[in-house]
C-alpha cells in the first residue's frame, strides 16, 4: 500500500518491484534466527526508561551511549570498572569515574566517535594504549588489560534509534543508485516502521505477560489484520509527504503507539472477562500445524472495543512508511530511477535470501516469545 502513495518518479522504480515487498516483509523477523544483534530493533520497552512522554531518555545514540555505557579494563578473569551510569560524576568540564578522571570533551568524543558510531556491531573492545591515547588518560597501571565496552541499554529495545540510523542506509542506497540496496533497505525500514506502529512494541509488557493477558500481542497484531483487514480496513491514506525532521518523526510513531498501550490491555481485559468461554478459541491450520485461534466472534468483539485502532496504526504505518520513502529519495538529491528498474538477482543472492526465508525452521531464535 505505501507503494500507492508516491509520486510517478519513484513508481517507476517500486511498482514493477511491488512483490518484493509482499515477499520480504517478513525478512527481519527472519534475521532473529542468525542475528543476534537483529531482535532488539523491533521494540523499545520505553517504559523501562521512566514515565510518558520520557523525558529522561536521550533521544540520540550518542546521548544514549554517554549516559549508560560502561567502560570496563579487563585481564581473563579480572575486570575492574573505570566509567558506568552509577560511577560517573561530572563537574564543569571533568569526569570522575572509578580511580580515573578525564576530560568530559574528550569522553564525549570517544563516544561519539568510536562506541555510538554504529549501533550494535558486535563486542566492543579496544588496546589499552588507544584508550588511553583517545581519552588522554594515564591508563598505565592497567598495562596488559583490554578495555571492554558493555552496555544495559539495548536489550530493552533500540527502535527509535535504530530507525534514524538506518534511515541514512536508504539515503545512501538512493544517492549510489544501487537498485538492490534500495530495495532491501526499502523493504527492511518498512518492517521496522510496522513494528514501531505497533503499540504493544513499545512495552515491557509487550504479550500482557505482567498483567495475565498472554497472548494480547499476536490478538492484536495478528489476528485482527488477517481477519478483518483486507476486506473492512480502509488503507487510502493519500499521497507521501516530505518530513522535515526524521528523528522526532520516528519518535513521534513511538510515543503515539506507547500511548495507546493501555487501551490496548483494557479492551483485551475487558472482552476476555464478558465473552463466554466456549466460544473464544477454534483450531485452524497454520504453516501445517493445528493451532488454537481466537474465534472470528472473539476477534471482532476485541477490534469493537478498540475501536478502530489497529486500522489506524495500520494506516498511519503505510503514510509513515511512503513518507520515509519519498523523504529519503528527496534527501537523496531525486536520482533518476529509470534505467535502474530492472533488477536480476545472482544466483548466489536467491540463495541467500532463501536460507533467510527458512532461518525461522532451521536457526536458534535469538529474542523473545510473542512479539514479531
Ligand atoms: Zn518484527
Amino acid at each position: 500500500m505505501a507503494v500507492y502513495t508516491l509520486p510517478p518518479e519513484m513508481m517507476y522504480f517500486f511498482k514493477p518491484n511491488i512483490e518484493f515487498f509482499t515477499e520480504h516483509g517478513p525478512d527481519p523477523d527472519k534475521r532473529k534466527y542468525v542475528d543476534p544483534h537483529e531482535a532488539v530493533r523491533h521494540y523499545i520497552d520505553i517504559d523501562t526508561w521512566g514515565e510518558y512522554p520520557f523525558p529522561h531518555l536521550p533521544r540520540t545514540w550518542i546521548g544514549v551511549m554517554l549516559k549508560y555505557a560502561e567502560i570496563n579494563a579487563k585481564f581473563e578473569d579480572t575486570k575492574m570498572t573505570l566509567f558506568s551510569p552509577d560511577i560517573n560524576y561530572f563537574s564543569g568540564d571533568t569526569l570522575y569515574g572509578n580511580t580515573v578522571i578525564c576530560s568530559f570533551q574528550k569522553y564525549y568524543e570517544f563516544i561519539k566517535d568510536t562506541i555510538a558510531k554504529n549501533i550494535l556491531n558486535g563486542e566492543m573492545i579496544f588496546p589499552i594504549d588507544s584508550v588511553s591515547k583517545w581519552l588522554d588518560m594515564d591508563l598505565s597501571m592497567f598495562d596488559g588489560f583490554e578495555i571492554v565496552v558493555e552496555e544495559h541499554f539495548s536489550k530493552e529495545g533500540i527502535s527509535p534509534y535504530f530507525l534514524y540510523q538506518y534511515y541514512y542506509a536508504l539515503v545512501n542506497a538512493f544517492e549510489k543508485r544501487k537498485p538492490k540496496s534500495i530495495i532491501r533497505r526499502a523493504n527492511d525500514i518498512g518492517h521496522y516502521i510496522a513494528d514501531a506502529s505497533v503499540p504493544l512494541h513499545t512495552t515491557k509488557n509487550y504479550n500482557g505477560q505482567l498483567t495475565g493477558q498472554k497472548g494480547v500481542h499476536a490478538f492484536w497484531e495478528n489476528r485482527i489484520p488477517e481477519l478483518l483487514a483486507d476486506e473492512e480496513f480502509d488503507f487510502f491514506v493519500g499521497k507521501a509527504e516530505y518530513i522535515e525532521n526524521i528523528r522526532d518523526f520516528f519518535w513521534n510513531i513511538i510515543l503515539k503507539s506507547h500511548s495507546y498501550k493501555d487501551k490496548v490491555l483494557a479492551a483485551e481485559m475487558k472482552v476476555r472477562n464478558s465473552f463466554p468461554d466456549d466460544k473464544k478459541y477454534v483450531f485452524a491450520e497454520r504453516n501445517g500445524v493445528v493451532t488454537r485461534l481466537q474465534s472470528e466472534e472473539y476477534t471482532r468483539a476485541f477490534n469493537r472495543e478498540l475501536n478502530g485502532m489497529v486500522e489506524k496504526r495500520m494506516r498511519s504505518a503505510i503514510k509513515s512508511l511512503g513518507s520515509i520513502w519519498y523523504t529519503s529519495w528527496i534527501d537523496a538529491g531525486q536520482p533518476d530511477l529509470k534505467d535502474i528498474t530492472d533488477i536480476s538477482w545472482t544466483k548466489k543472492e536467491l540463495e541467500e535470501m532463501k536460507k533467510i526465508k527458512n532461518a525461522d525452521k532451521n536457526g536458534t531464535f535469538h529474542g523473545r516469545e510473542h512479539w514479531d
